[in-house]
């Protein structure tokens, strides 16, 4: 599994589906966001999206 250097979103892919920024697998921990408008998490981390993201990327 790799996570995106951009918006930390985790994914299998060398690109990012949602930003188009590379990926990495040099991640630490994750989150599972639910519901971004409510989440706390989610808006210090600037997420829109629901989905499962890294919370370190190098
Ligand atoms: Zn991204």
């Amino acid at each position: 599994m790799k996570a995106c250097k951009k918006c930390h979103l985790m994914t299998d892919k060398n690109v990012c589906a949602f930003c188009n920024s590379p990926t990495s697998d040099q991640w630490q921990g994750y989150v599972v966001i639910i519901d971004p408008q409510r989440s706390r998490i989610a808006q210090a981390m600037g997420i829109q999206m629901p989905g499962k993201y890294a919370l370190k990327v190098r």
